[in-house]
């Protein structure tokens, strides 16, 4: 059994009718059971009856992340080696309809890039990789030789590129990949194929299995998350808190990130977001998943604004990107690549001020991931103490 059968248990329309139909007395129910709730509970959380709660829930999710957590912040930065792509998604710049150059870096022009972002001075030890979809231009073989030219100067590379097979991903965790993020876009597999019209992405079940592989290969970590946008972010929210409580408990060594998405102004088709959303919503969802577990790694990007993400540094995020470029080149020559970007972000302080507004809360940043090494020898420690 996959997360594609195990979904099958709950409808669309009735978790949609269910959340709609959530009550005051309902959300206090499930605000005094703490952290760790189930995502039926989860979903009355994201109900338009837990709104005025708001406040409450910032409180509880708050003491969560800081008992769990403490007061860290990982920083990340992404970076963009291709923007060729199969596909026809039409909320997306790189869409095989949208007349933009197309580019894939060289081994040594990813070098490049990664020189040019370490000049800064930023001591960045974790990298996303991120490509279009098109296994001619970006294949297998090319994120592997890519993974081995951005870890001789990032410490943990992560990836967010075309779901792969399993035996793809054993071969690129040899490699030294750490963290691959695969986003649902939306769990409603009536609606997904209106956004996806061509392409390999049409196919629904297997980008949504792609976490079931992640785990049968052994991954450290997954990411997860819907394009908050699409359709009903309420609804949305709850398969991706069940697609998250399934991960933990079938593939429990790997851990499990949320990521919140939300439709940016890009170059070309001007697609506007159906369920636009505040970010009041917003925070209600950041606040509602860490209820829903308090292990889960809660990422903002620099989609948000620069007064969004530094008012909830405190409230349950534990990672953000900072000094994002989101083209290919962008960081070795942007004003010759600038054309090339997938959307424009919203948060473009330099990284320096992303810190020093992260320090200012008393935050530690944190440059790197829980080391890999660390986990063999505990292992080896835990194995030894039998
Ligand atoms: S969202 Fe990804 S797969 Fe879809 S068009 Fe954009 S880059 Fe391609």
């Amino acid at each position: 059994m996959t997360f594609y059968d195990y979904k099958q248990r709950w409808d669309w329309d009735k978790m949609t009718r269910f959340i709609e139909s959530a009550s005051a007395a309902d959300v206090e129910r499930v605000l005094a059971k703490g952290v760790n709730i189930s995502p039926e509970d989860f979903a009355v959380l994201v109900s338009p009856a837990a709104a005025p709660y708001i406040e409450e829930m910032a409180r509880a999710s708050a003491a969560a992340t800081r008992r769990r957590f403490g007061r860290t912040m990982q920083i990340y930065i992404p970076l963009y080696i291709s923007n060729h792509c199969t596909n026809h998604c039409v909320y997306c710049g790189f869409n095989c309809k949208n007349q933009i150059g197309r580019v894939t870096l060289t081994q040594q022009q990813i070098e490049r890039e990664a020189q040019a972002i370490q000049a800064d001075g930023h001591p960045f030890k974790h990298i996303l990789l991120v490509t279009g979809e098109s296994p001619r231009h970006a294949g297998v073989d090319y994120m592997a030789e890519s993974i081995d030219t951005v870890s001789r100067y990032f410490d943990q590379t992560s990836i967010e590129v075309q779901p792969l097979d399993t035996a793809d991903y054993e071969m690129l965790i040899g490699h030294g990949l750490h963290t691959v993020c695969v986003y649902q876009e939306t769990y409603n597999e009536a609606r997904y194929p209106l956004y996806h019209p061509a392409g390999r992405k049409r196919d629904y079940r297997y980008r949504l299995e792609t976490a079931d592989r992640l785990g049968q290969a052994g991954i450290y970590k997954v990411g997860v998350g819907n394009l908050i946008g699409l359709e009903n972010w309420r609804t949305d929210a709850f398969f991706t808190a069940l697609h998250i409580h399934y991960i933990q408990n079938r593939y429990w060594r790997t851990k499990c990130s949320i990521s919140f998405p939300r439709l940016r102004p890009f170059v070309g088709e001007g697609f506007q977001p159906n369920y636009p959303t505040t970010e009041r919503d917003l925070l209600q969802l950041i606040t509602a998943y860490r209820l829903l577990s308090e292990d889960l790694e809660i990422s903002l990007s620099t989609r948000e604004s620069p007064r969004f993400r530094d008012g909830v540094i405190e409230l349950g995020v534990t990672t953000m990107s900072a000094g994002s470029k989101t083209a290919p080149g962008g960081y070795s020559d942007w004003e010759q690549n600038k054309e090339l970007e997938q959307f424009s972000v919203n948060d473009d302080r330099p990284v320096s001020e992303i810190v020093e507004s992260i320090n200012s809360h008393n935050f530690e940043v944190v440059w790197k991931d829980w080391d890999l090494s660390l986990n063999r020898n505990t292992s080896k420690l835990s194995r030894s103490a039998l």
